[in-house]
């Protein structure tokens, strides 16, 4: 065997002590830790700022070897290595981005036993040489982040991952730890299945983030309505602002800036130099604020983060959930402010429906869209339905919008009755499909160049709508095709009836819609 070089400690209190300065373990980490050392397999699900690195780092240093970390994060692994090295620990990494002397540097120091941690990319453990290259060296542990990855149901898939089944197989005597912070149920069991964790014990932490306050509100001006949040809130603290698009990104970091805060883009058209020194000033510097696509803030150990914000509806619960995760990692008072409106249920609906993926996948897109829509709506707390939704049981929290500020719900039926039919009649006299926006324009009987090159005044429901403002009759759409009254389709999001539709025009079925106060949230402080 070859020769050791680096530092073993005998046990994991003194590496946690030695190393990283730390008093005692977080939660289950000892547990963890010790379930690895004594050889066995451990599935963690953990929230982000949990503590799941030291369940590997510590093993790592304490069993023979070098811990094998398997990160999809390619970008951040530098980083990590960085910040190792700095507390004396000997790691590296092996991926796409370095030249071959870098790499050869690194498999020396691999196989001459002078490392306890070693970062690779999920693709490289799917060519056989880099296996035996292992099989060279003594491997202490496997660790498999980001776990959830390997889940074809759940909403990161990367077929990378399918190949790390072949780790137990390979290598049965070596022990694997698979980690997230993002799991559903049946997230949970898939991962277990295909990673072959069927003899790991398991550690299933709260995924409960008390500091953070949970905020959706409905979405009129959404660039006005993100400035008056940050201003009144967070002035002078660090955020992170997340939209789908690139050019919302560009729009609304000008907009911030035009308006006197420290904000930048951030998405993958910007040059890799910009972007990393975009970053950097956000670790770096104080009260700085990133507009993003999601491509900004996986694996970013910011403490500080004081607020998370949405311009545009996430396309699941459990990205939600990991981006506002990103907030208040220190435990201190931090929100999750969201702003969604009409405009996204249909976009997003037009996306799945356009989506180049089969069936199946279509299926599980509009699935994690409604159990989106579902937290976006309900009347009760946000923390509960989105901890139910990761398969965990808890009481209203006092610190979410419905929470704070109970929700008014009001009986739609008559408003949604007027709508319905004016869909049908639109179809049945005039063979015609259209959007939110001309729907609209007929029940309020407002003249448009449209409505009259159409002649839609003639029609019966022309004008019947007219008590509700344009702002409310787009909460009834919004919430009528959360609710699955209606849908879009076709590449125009024209609207049209769904099964359901049928009950509520026959008058044997209420709707229930919420009220939408604009009424300030107070901060509460909480602690972790
Ligand atoms: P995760 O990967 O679960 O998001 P990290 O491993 O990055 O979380 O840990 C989050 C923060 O908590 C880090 O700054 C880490 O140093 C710190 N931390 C982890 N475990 C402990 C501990 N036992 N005592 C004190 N701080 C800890
Ligand atoms: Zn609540």
């Amino acid at each position: 065997p070859p020769k050791r070089a680096t530092a073993k400690f005998a046990t994991a209190a003194e590496a946690l002590h030695t190393v990283f300065g730390y008093d005692s373990f977080r939660g289950e980490q000892a547990q963890i830790i010790d379930q690895l050392i004594g050889g066995g397999d451990a599935v963690v699900l953990m929230p982000t700022g949990g503590g799941k690195s030291l369940c590997y780092q510590i093993p790592s240093l304490v069993r023979e070897g070098t811990g094998i970390v398997i990160s999809p994060l390619i970008a951040l692994m530098q980083d990590q290595v960085d910040a190792l090295t700095l507390v004396g620990v000997s790691a590296a990494f092996l991926n796409s981005s370095q030249d071959s002397a870098a790499r050869s540097q690194v498999e020396r120091d691999y196989l001459a036993g002078n490392l306890d941690l070693l970062y690779v990319a999920p693709e490289r453990l799917s060519n056989e040489a880099t296996k035996r290259f292992l099989d060279r060296g003594t491997i202490a542990l496997f660790a498999i982040d980001e776990a959830h990855c390997v889940s074809q149901w759940g909403h990161d898939f990367r077929p990378d991952y399918l190949a790390l089944s072949e780790l137990a197989d390979r290598w049965p005597d070596v022990p694997r730890i698979a980690l997230t912070a993002t799991a559903t149920d049946a997230t949970h069991k898939e991962l277990t299945e295909r990673l072959q964790m069927g003899q790991a014990q398991h550690f299933v932490a709260s995924f409960d983030r008390p500091n953070i306050q949970y905020r959706i509100v409905g979405k009129a001006e959404p660039r006005k309505q993100l400035l008056n949040f940050i201003k009144t809130e967070h002035p002078t603290d660090a955020g992170i602002v997340y939209a789908l698009s690139r050019k919302t990104v560009e729009q609304t970091a000008e907009f911030l800036r035009a308006n006197g805060l420290n904000a930048y883009p951030y998405h993958a058209g910007l040059d890799q130099g910009l972007r990393a020194r975009t970053q950097s000033r956000f670790l770096r510097e104080e009260g700085v604020i990133i507009v993003a696509t999601i491509a900004f803030g996986m694996g970013i150990d910011k403490p500080d983060v004081r607020f998370v914000a949405h311009i545009d509806l996430p396309k699941s619960v459990e990205g939600y959930y990991q981006e506002t995760g990103r907030a208040g990692r220190d435990g201190l008072p931090s929100t999750g402010w969201l702003a969604y409106g009409l405009q996204d249920v249909v976009q997003q609906r037009r996306m799945i429906d356009e989506s180049p993926g089969d069936l199946a996948h279509r299926r599980k897109m509009s699935a994690h869209l409604d159990a989106m829509l579902a937290l976006c709506e309900t009347v009760h707390c946000r923390r509960v339905n989105l901890l139910r939704y990761f398969g965990q049981a808890s009481e209203p929290c006092g610190n979410c919008d419905t929470c704070l500020v109970p929700p008014e719900a009001w009986d739609g039926t008559v408003p949604a009755q007027k709508l319905l039919s004016t869909i049908v009649r639109l179809l049945r006299e005039r063979n015609q499909r259209f959007g939110a926006g001309q729907l609209i324009d007929i029940l309020r009987g407002k003249t448009t160049p449209r409505t009259t090159q159409h002649h839609h005044e003639q029609l019966a429901t022309w004008g019947i709508g007219a008590d509700l403002t344009d702002q409310q009759w787009r909460g009834v759409v919004r919430q009528m095709l959360a609710q699955g009254f209606i849908a879009t389709s076709g590449e125009y999001g024209t609207l049209i009836l769904t099964e359901a539709a049928g009950e509520v025009l026959a008058g044997s079925r209420p709707v229930q819609l919420r009220s939408e106060p604009d009424r300030p949230v107070k901060r509460t402080p909480a602690a972790r």
